[in-house]
Formats: structure tokens, C-alpha cells, sequence
């Protein structure tokens, strides 16, 4: 085994463990620190396996990429977290492509196309090249540079259907004729193509779903790239991001109660409702600081479920703070956690353990809701699908049979919001009207602040 092998090995036990340690919160920092080693593994064990002609280019990708990927960390907020994990696939994925691209030249013009490697060439940029704009339709969706509604036209799944046909059959065509190269170059104009086409009708709501089954593609073109080019560590690496972004795919999917292709074939999210006229006559109990105050104060148990407008506000600090104030008074407080609270898997997650919130507070849908009704307050912060009742009871409601945290069950429900508008699905939540809900309008952040205050005071 050659030394650049033992290095290979070691970066692909790397990014096993790191997986592993990203499947827990606690031990999810150390998780992404080893697979970040692992990383620097692989890079270093390429630059020096002798295979690089050219430093220069190297070093300018290094330069450019370094500066690209640093300027999204820093500038891109936690709350746009899905649209930069898709622009990341889209950059993975135009990666894969100029490899295979590049491979199929010097190849062919060595006459060294083989069937076996043009098949590793050819799924290497089928699928890259649709991945590109499949992930970039999906940044331009979340970011609101185009429409987040589904885009439809009658047949719309036959035409989507019979391009991907085509794209096989050139893909076919090629193992069996590799020196071809209008098929080869019509095959990765017709996959671009495709990757507009199959994100065209699916809806913003569903959109980090796209995202992730997008980063199991890509994976997969980096693990063909890896058997083309002969890497191993691409192979593997390629192999646990398609594995990792299916099964996350699959999992987000089940959390919003839709099938895989109710996801991508269905174009829901076309029924999107104005949320400003979604303020009816019905009647609701405002609330402000001080009746909140109260209440908390002749609680035992108080629960509270974050969502999206936490995320939104950055409440997370001052969300701990209260807590702290209410366990100074013997109150009992834990935290709901939805598995599709906020925009990403884990979003909640995220911002409570950069609070400082103990792991052992934060529980699961499916632990909280049987003992929901014995919670004397539940306080709801800047979340609104997620805890949306008719999810459970509506049969018409487009969010029927999502499982939700069932805080209407609660003794007491504090809505912290600021004003009546839908969430994400933009759909009415008669959780706002019922009478047990009292609903506490502003920036979960100010309101936040003033609450612990309030706390302070005495
Ligand atoms: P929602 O999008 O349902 O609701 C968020 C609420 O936050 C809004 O109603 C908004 O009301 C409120 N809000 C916004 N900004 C603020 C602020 N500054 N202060 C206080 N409140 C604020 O969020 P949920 O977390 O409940 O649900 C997530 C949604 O995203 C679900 O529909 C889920 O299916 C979807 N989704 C999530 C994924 C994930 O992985 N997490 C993946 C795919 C989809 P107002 O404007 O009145 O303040």
C-alpha cells in the first residue's frame, strides 16, 4: 500500500467517525472537526501523491475557493443556511463535471476510452451537470430571486420524465460508443437542462428536501468521478454524502408526513395563501409583558417551542435567560424541539446548544406530546406550522398528517409572534383562536427582552 493510500484511509476513517459524531448533538462539533481532518487529509495526500503537473492552478483554486467559501461563511446568516448548502452543491457539483469533462479529452484524445470508464464518466456528469442548476433553481427559489411558488404547465412530469430518458439513453448510447462527442457534450446540455425542469415545480416549502436528495447526487457524481480518476477517497467520501443526503432526504420527507414523490412530483405549495389576509374576525386574547409574567409565575411546568422566528430574531440567548429566571423560581422548563422547526434539520438544535442550553432540556416530539397536557404554560416562539392543529384535525388542510407538537393540549399557550401571518406553508392556525391561547405580538427577540426584565425587576 503507497503512502498516499495510508493517507486515503486514514482521511475516509475520518469522515466515518465524523458522520458519526454530527449524529448527536454533544458530540457533533468534535464530529465536524474530524471530518474537517480528514479533509486536510485527502488534500494534502493528492497534492503530494505526484500527480499534480501544475502548482500555479492549484494554488489559484485554492486562493479563489478559500476566499469564496469564507465570504458565505461570514456573510451568509444562519437563517439562509439551506440556499448556501445549495449553492455548495452547485460548486461540488460543476467540480465533478469539469473532472469528467477533462477526463473524456485527455482519453479520447489517447484513445483510452474504455466502456467500463465512460460509464463511470458519463453518470459522473449526468448526474453533475444536473445537479448544477437543479441546486442553483433552488438557491435562486429560497432566496426569492424567483418565484418559491411551484412553476407548472400541463404534462409537466411526462416532459420531465422523457427528458431523463433521453439523457439514459445518450448516457447508454455512450458506454457502447464513447468516442461520440456531440453526444457526450448534448448529454450534459440536456442534464442542465433537466436540473431546471425537475426543481421548476416543486415549492420553496419543500425545497431543503430538494436540497439534500440534490447532495446525494452530487455525491454520487464525486463518487464516480473517484472510479474514473481512480482516487479511492472519492469513491468513499462520494459514497457517504450520497448514502447521508438520501437517507436525510427520507427523513425530512417522513417528518412532513409527504412520500418521496409526492415531494417531487406533486408541485404543492401552488395554493400559497396571502398571509395578510389571514387576520380574521375571529376573535383572540392579546397579552402583554406583565399578564405573561403572571402566569409563568403559577407555573410548575413550562415548555417552550422555538421555530423559525426565533431563528429569525436570534432569541436563542435571551430564550435561555428567561429560562434561567423561571428555574431560579423552581420552575420546571424544557424545550420542544420539531425535527422541521425552522429551515434545516437540526435548526433548533443549533441555536439552543449556541445558547448554552443543556442537552438534557431539549426533547422530542414524540417524548413532549403525551404529556403535553399535564404542561401548565407552553410558550411558542416565532413557530407556527409546526404547532399547527390542524395538521392533526383538518383533512383539507395541505399540512394534514404532519405530526406537530401538540402544545394546544397545554394548560396554557403563549404565542410569541408578531403579528397574525402564516408561516412557511401560509396556512391559517386556528391554534391562534382557541381559548387557551393567548397571544403575546412582537419580535420574539424585543418581547424576549423585556419579559426577563420584567423577570429582573424584582
Ligand atoms: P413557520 O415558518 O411555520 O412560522 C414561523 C413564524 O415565525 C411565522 O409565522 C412568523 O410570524 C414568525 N416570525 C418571523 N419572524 C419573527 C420574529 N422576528 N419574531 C417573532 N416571530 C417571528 O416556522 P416553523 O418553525 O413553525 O415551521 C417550519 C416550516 O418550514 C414548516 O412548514 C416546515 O415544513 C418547513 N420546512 C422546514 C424544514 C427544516 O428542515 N426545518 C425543511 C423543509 C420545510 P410573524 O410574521 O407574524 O412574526
Amino acid at each position: 500500500m503507497s503512502a498516499t493510500e495510508i493517507v486515503y484511509l486514514i482521511s475516509s476513517v475520518l469522515f466515518i467517525l465524523g458522520l458519526k459524531g454530527l449524529s448527536h448533538p454533544e458530540s457533533a462539533r468534535r464530529g465536524m472537526h474530524l471530518a474537517e481532518a480528514g479533509m486536510v487529509l485527502a488534500i494534502v495526500g493528492t497534492l503530494v501523491s505526484g500527480k499534480i503537473v501544475t502548482w500555479e492552478w492549484i494554488i489559484t483554486g485554492i486562493i479563489i475557493g478559500s476566499a469564496i467559501g469564507a465570504a458565505m461563511a461570514i456573510f451568509m446568516p444562519m437563517t439562509a443556511m439551506p440556499q448556501r448548502v445549495a449553492l455548495s452543491h452547485a460548486f461540488g457539483a460543476l467540480a465533478a463535471v469539469l473532472v469528467g469533462v477533462n477526463e473524456y479529452v485527455e482519453k479520447s484524445n489517447l484513445n483510452e476510452l474504455t466502456n467500463g470508464l465512460m460509464g463511470a464518466l458519463g453518470f459522473e456528469v449526468l448526474f453533475g451537470a444536473l445537479t448544477i442548476t437543479g441546486s442553483l433553481m433552488a438557491f435562486g427559489k429560497l432566496s426569492e430571486m424567483i418565484t418559491g411558488s411551484p412553476i407548472t404547465y400541463k404534462g409537466q412530469n411526462a416532459v420531465n420524465i422523457l427528458l431523463f430518458i433521453a439523457a439514459m439513453g445518450m448516457f447508454v448510447y455512450l458506454i457502447f460508443f464513447p468516442y461520440n462527442t456531440i453526444i457526450f457534450y448534448s448529454m450534459i446540455a440536456l442534464s442542465l437542462l433537466i436540473g431546471i425542469f425537475i426543481v421548476m415545480p416543486i415549492g420553496g416549502a419543500d425545497m431543503p428536501v430538494v436540497i439534500s436528495l440534490l447532495n446525494s447526487y452530487a455525491g454520487l457524481a464525486a463518487a464516480a468521478t473517484g472510479f474514473a480518476i481512480n482516487n479511492k477517497v472519492l469513491i468513499i467520501a462520494g459514497a457517504l454524502d450520497g448514502a447521508s443526503g438520501f437517507i436525510l432526504s427520507i427523513i425530512m420527507s417522513k417528518a412532513m408526513n409527504r412520500s418521496f414523490a409526492n415531494v417531487l412530483f406533486g408541485a404543492v405549495g401552488s395554493a400559497q395563501v396571502d398571509s395578510s389576509k389571514l387576520a380574521e374576525s375571529r376573535p383572540i386574547t392579546r397579552f402583554g409583558i406583565e399578564d405573561t409574567k403572571f402566569v409563568l409565575e403559577q407555573a410548575e411546568r413550562v415548555v417552550i417551542v422555538p421555530g423559525y422566528g426565533m431563528a429569525v430574531a436570534q432569541a436563542q440567548h435571551t430564550v435561555r435567560e428567561l429560562s434561567d429566571e423561571l428555574e431560579k423560581q423552581g420552575i420546571k422548563v424544557e424545550y420542544a424541539i420539531h425535527p422541521v422547526a425552522g429551515r434545516m434539520p437540526g435548526h433548533m438544535n443549533v441555536l439552543l446548544a449556541e445558547a448554552n442550553v443543556s442537552y438534557d432540556q431539549l426533547l422530542e416530539m414524540e417524548t413532549i406530546n403525551p404529556t403535553m397536557d399535564t404542561v401548565d404554560v407552553c410558550i411558542v416562539i416565532g413557530a407556527n406550522d409546526v404547532v399547527n392543529p390542524a395538521a392533526r384535525t383538518d383533512k383539507s388542510s395541505p399540512i394534514y398528517g404532519m405530526p406537530i407538537i401538540d402544545v394546544d393540549k397545554a394548560k396554557t399557550v403563549i404565542v410569541m409572534k408578531r403579528s397574525m401571518a402564516a408561516g412557511f406553508a401560509g396556512i391559517e392556525n386556528p391554534l391562534f383562536y382557541q381559548p387557551n391561547t393567548k397571544m403575546l405580538f412582537g419580535d420574539a427577540k424585543k418581547v424576549m427582552q423585556e419579559l426577563v426584565s420584567e423577570f429582573k425587576k424584582v
